[in-house]
């Protein structure tokens, strides 16, 4: 069975940003399978289709720059790239999918030049894009060490595949429990169950890498991202959730320290507002009613077709469990990394339910009104839950499972 089913000719693949495609019956597929196991192939007018999974600044340890080359059999440094990208070959079997691209800051526009201007916008080349390469490069070369993950080369830029007409669609591409090299995964339909919801500053600044990995293992936020321009107008502010998923198929693991700022902007109603700080939404008692109905707006898609999550895993990762900060992370479920996470159906609920942190923030920090006066501007508010003054902890789950049916009701029982 195909995990991933996409045109059969790459001519009729469609592209963001440019009005050309691929000249039918000229081009073909080839997997990164092919580029690492086959003898030499030509792959001049090859395809290779691949999906980002996430962006990492490279550290400062000499071993994070270090390449592996097949031919030499050595290991040598590399000061030609400051970034890395992981993307996932959509036509390689799961487990032996995943290869990365090593990317500089300095000649950035060369691997985004067909649609630069998508590399720092929203739905652009973040977690989750699809791209095409023509002509990649056999692999010569691995990431680290022998048995690291296989470095993609290419000449000329990627391009940005039109998901929504390129009939482009996924079903699941399970991890393997015995592959030890990273791969990446994709699950439909999962139910997510939150453990640990928090709200934080990420250092991301643009749109680029999506906060992903913003979180280091010992709960420290990285000082900067891969990203490489700062996207003005974006709230800093992001969830940062721990969970446990669900699959259809019933496996179960648990997911760490998840920031998308993407997700973020999901279910919130314009996001966080860049004028606000976390301090002052715990101040003012706003983040109890903003995880109440976080949790509940979850709820309502595991309710309606659950969530479809793209991430990675690797075997073996000490940190990864030990770090599980008071979870029960039992040995065989080992701690997927979600790059990221969307509703696997269109949200079940309208836009004017989505968390509206803006007025839940005023609506907490204003004076308790008299009772008289509450109940006025309570019908004058058709999206009221956040209008409550104040709620102790206790209440604020009620308040917030409630807000679907009747809002009024619930917010009279308590004034
Ligand atoms: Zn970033």
């Amino acid at each position: 069975m195909s995990r991933v089913t996409c045109p059969a000719d790459p001519g009729e693949l469609r592209f963001l940003g440019e009005s050309a495609s691929i000249p039918q019956g000229v081009a073909s597929y080839v997997s990164l399978k092919e580029l690492e196991e086959s003898e030499p192939i030509s792959t001049a007018l090859s395809i290779l289709l691949a999906q980002v999974i996430t962006y990492r600044k490279t550290g400062t340890k000499p071993n994070d720059k270090s390449l592996y080359s097949r031919v030499s059999q050595s290991t040598k440094q590399s000061n030609n790239f400051d970034r890395t990208m992981t993307l996932m070959c959509l036509k390689s079997p799961p487990g032996s999918n995943t290869m990365i691209v090593t990317l500089d800051g300095r000649k950035s526009d060369e691997v985004f030049s067909q649609c630069l201007s998508a590399r720092d916008s929203k739905d652009g080349f973040g977690p989750g894009a699809i791209v095409a390469i023509r002509g990649p490069e056999m692999i010569s070369t691995y990431f680290g060490e022998k048995s690291g993950l296989p470095v993609l080369q290419f000449t000329g830029g990627m391009k940005l595949v039109n998901k929504a007409v390129s009939r482009i669609t996924f079903s699941t591409i399970p991890s393997s429990s015995t592959v030890k090299r990273m791969h990446a995964f994709f699950y439909e339909g999962v139910k997510v169950t939150l453990r640990q919801m928090n709200m934080a500053m990420t250092n991301c600044c643009g749109n680029l890498c999506d906060s992903i990995d913003m979180k280091s293992s010992d709960g420290t936020w990285k000082s900067s991202c891969p990203c490489f321009v700062v996207s003005k107008g974006i709230g800093s502010i992001v969830f940062d959730l721990n969970f446990s998923v669900e699959t259809p198929q019933g496996a179960s693991f648990e997911v760490l320290r998840f920031t998308s700022r993407s997700f973020t902007g999901l279910l919130t109603r314009n996001g966080f507002p860049s004028s606000i700080n976390v301090e002052q939404i715990e101040k003012a008692g706003a983040d109890y009613l903003i995880y109440s109905q976080l949790e509940q707006r979850i709820q309502n898609i595991n309710d309606n077709g659950g969530f479809d999550i793209l991430g990675w895993i690797r075997i073996g990762l000490k940190n990864d469990v030990s770090s599980a900060e008071g979870l029960k992370v039992r040995s065989s479920d080992m701690v997927r990394h979600v790059t990221r996470m969307r509703a696997h159906n269109a949200l079940p609920f309208s836009t004017n339910k989505l968390i509206n942190v803006e007025e839940i923030l005023t609506e907490a920090t204003r004076p308790t009104l008299p009772v008289a006066s509450a109940k006025t501007a309570d019908k004058s508010n058709l999206d009221d839950t956040s209008k409550q003054p104040s709620l102790p902890a206790a209440s604020a789950e009620r308040a917030g499972k409630s807000n679907l049916d009747d809002d009024s009701k619930e917010t009279a029982e308590f004034v």
